[in-house]
């Protein structure tokens, strides 16, 4: 949903409303460029944002997200494509910010889709994408070139893009100043201001402030830290704390951060060397990183520094860190696999030092504090937490954003990279650094803008949305069958075999099995509701489910049968027990003229009807349950009884 938030300026209240930005007016029959991000907005992570110009298209970025508590069993989780896929002809290549997961991380995936004509990045992320699409065997869809800082390259008729070097939590990070027909647009990437980068290697404030005072139109910037005041510190400042808790370290050193950050990896790496200690890696991630960064330089440490992890533990303790991955307690990560003692190679002893050079990212912090936890209970000395300054944010705070709205000076301006109330006090911060609150727009996946010399506005929204990959990352989690394993998850399952004859009678009693499902209601109960919704298709929905095709032939629909009984059947465990088992019912067909079952539900149901059309015995009936049942349940079945089934409605699982 396209949501604008419009500023009053004498007011700090935000009024929210979903309208037309102010700037209408202007002609929007002129032609514009097309912002249409199709993921990153409302959530950290799988950037992925489309411009377009009359027949050009690009693309910058391809993330990829996590999944969030209840996918089961996803592992990665992907933007919808369906929009791109379908203007795959004014598709002219992709520009990549920086090598981080949340922004090239979704490309291979794309490739095994559709082509990508060139894709321009930094030679890092470029080199990490190389191994991905190659892996995926998918290098020879798209053509990869690295860029320098302030080249600029042509996509197109329409865009000219200049890399801007920003500085962020991996080496190699861009800024980008695209240059469209309509004017400058500024797409910050992720950023901080750090004046002392480990690389030495500064932002471009020059350049921002050459684009700020030639004239920017629109600013996309950063919105991760906008709940944080202040400058977010420099990565360095983690490095006295880093080697103060090295050096005093008694046995090993075991210390994780996340791979992708390599000036913490490259730190980490110079420091375990300054004392003496060599170095194990340990995950997949952490070694090809580190292969990566020694490759183009940017860690410049000598070979006989890192050690096969089957013979480190041949060193003494006291020469030895393990640098791993499992900073977010992914489950099947080294950390994680060590502190479940089911590492093939380390044991964790008394006399480690642990160390967590890393903030749980929201949504991993219970699976963190079982990780610490468990190395606690081993005896371990476990370091974490922000009172010991061995971590920092990559991502820039109030202040950084004023910086940059400072330098770019933007007409208009699109938070980006956060969550909703992330953009949405980005926007506030962008108000009191002069941007008129009309020329604001918090975005959603799928929005679509247009932007015009003079003017923002709202375009018709394209299809947006999210695509689960599991385990393997080739099988596709559609939305049903995330709900299933959800069901599955939550309230078990119940499985229904019933042999029905081809003309419609129900030939045995149905076998009910329950696995995982929690409920107060007695097997007895459990058959006798079966048989009533069985019952109640076989009466009400026959006619439209079979076709007599001869005089003793008829074609059923049986996987119509099938969802009307378990439709039925999940409404009527919601509505009495409350639970939404999964409900999956097997009919087992059986020739025309098999004798009949006589259900019991129908039998009882009859005995019911009797009784309730005379009062008096009604009236008694009432009180023998009194014990059993409350008198709602009564109630509740009385109803029934008029009815002789739930209320109908399409369920989830025939939709
Ligand atoms: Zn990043
Ligand atoms: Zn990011």
């Amino acid at each position: 949903m396209f949501v604008l938030i419009l500023y009053q300026m004498n007011s700090s209240k935000l009024s929210s409303q979903n309208s037309q930005s102010t700037n209408t007016s202007k002609n929007p029959k002129e032609p514009c460029v097309k912002i249409i991000p199709l993921g990153g907005l409302h959530e950290i992570g799988k950037n992925t944002c489309v411009f377009e110009f009359g027949d050009d298209l690009i693309l910058i970025d391809g993330g990829l997200a996590f999944p969030t508590e209840g996918m089961h069993g996803v592992n990665v989780v992907m933007p919808d494509t369906t929009y791109l896929q379908a203007n795959l002809k004014r598709f002219r290549g992709m520009i990549v910010t920086h090598g981080h997961e949340d922004h090239i991380g979704g490309i291979s995936h794309h490739l095994k889709k559709f082509n990508i004509p060139i894709i321009y990045g930094p030679p890092l992320a470029m080199s990490m994408l190389k191994g991905k699409i190659e892996e995926a065997g998918v290098a020879d869809r798209t053509n990869l070139q690295s860029v320098e800082p302030r080249q600029v390259v042509k996509l197109g008729q329409h865009f000219s893009i200049e890399f801007v070097r920003n500085t962020h939590s991996i080496s190699d990070s861009f800024a980008l100043a695209l240059t469209t027909p309509v004017g400058v647009i500024f797409f910050t990437g992720d950023f901080k201001f750090d004046h002392s980068p480990p690389d030495g290697k500064l932002a471009d404030i020059e350049r921002m402030a050459f684009y700020g005072e030639k004239g920017v139109l629109c600013l996309l910037s950063d919105s991760t830290n906008s709940e944080v005041p202040g400058f977010v510190p420099s990565e360095s400042s983690v490095l006295p704390n880093l080697d103060r808790l090295i050096s005093e370290a008694e046995g090993r050193v075991l210390i994780t951060t996340f791979a992708s950050s390599t000036h913490r990896v490259a730190m980490i790496i110079e420091t375990a060397m300054k004392h003496g200690r060599k170095i194990g890696l340990l995950g997949r991630s952490m070694l090809n990183v580190v292969g990566k960064c020694r490759e183009l330089g940017y860690i410049r440490v000598p070979d006989d520094l890192f050690f096969p992890i089957r013979t480190i533990r041949d060193l003494p303790d006291k020469e030895t860190l393990l640098l791993m991955t499992g900073s977010q307690g992914e489950t099947m990560a080294a950390l994680s696999r060590i502190s479940r003692s089911e590492h093939p190679n380390v044991q964790l002893k008394t006399t480690d030092t642990v160390i967590f050079s890393s903030s749980p990212i929201p949504g991993n912090t219970i699976s963190v504090s079982h990780t610490i936890d468990k190395l606690v209970y081993l005896g371990a000395k476990v370091i974490y937490g922000k009172e010991h300054g061995i971590h920092v944010s990559g991502h820039g705070c109030r202040e950084d954003q004023k910086m940059m709205l400072a330098l770019i000076k933007p007409k208009f301006f699109i938070p980006v990279h956060g969550e909703y109330r992330m953009q949405v006090l980005h926007g506030k911060t962008a108000v009191s650094m002069g941007v008129s609150p009309n020329n604001i727009l918090i975005l959603d996946n799928g929005d679509s803008i247009e932007l015009r010399a003079n003017s923002m506005i709202q375009g018709q929204p394209v299809k947006s949305g999210i695509e689960m990959l599991d385990n393997t990352r080739t099988g596709i989690v559609d939305a049903r069958s995330l709900k299933e394993r959800q069901q599955l998850a939550n309230d078990g399952i119940v499985t229904v075999l019933i042999p029905i004859s081809t003309d419609g009678n129900m030939v045995a009693p149905p076998r009910v099995s329950l696995r995982g499902v929690v409920t107060s209601a007695d097997p007895r109960k459990m058959s006798l509701w079966t048989e009533r919704e069985i019952s109640w298709v076989l009466e009400n929905r026959w006619k439209q489910l079979s076709r007599q095709t001869g005089p003793k032939t008829f074609e059923v629909d049986w996987i119509g049968v099938q969802r009307e009984i378990e439709s039925g059947l999940s409404r009527r465990m919601r509505r009495e027990l409350q639970v939404e088992p999964l409900v999956l019912c097997l009919v087992q067909p059986a020739p025309s003229g098999t004798p009949t079952y006589k259900p019991r539900a129908i039998s009882e149901q009859q005995n019911k009807k009797n009784r309730s059309n005379n009062p008096q015995v009604n009236k008694n009936q009432s009180n023998v349950n009194k014990g059993r049942d409350n008198t709602k349940q009564n109630i509740k079945n009385q109803e029934e009884e008029v009815t002789g089934r739930t209320r109908r409605r399409r369920s989830a699982l025939t939709t």
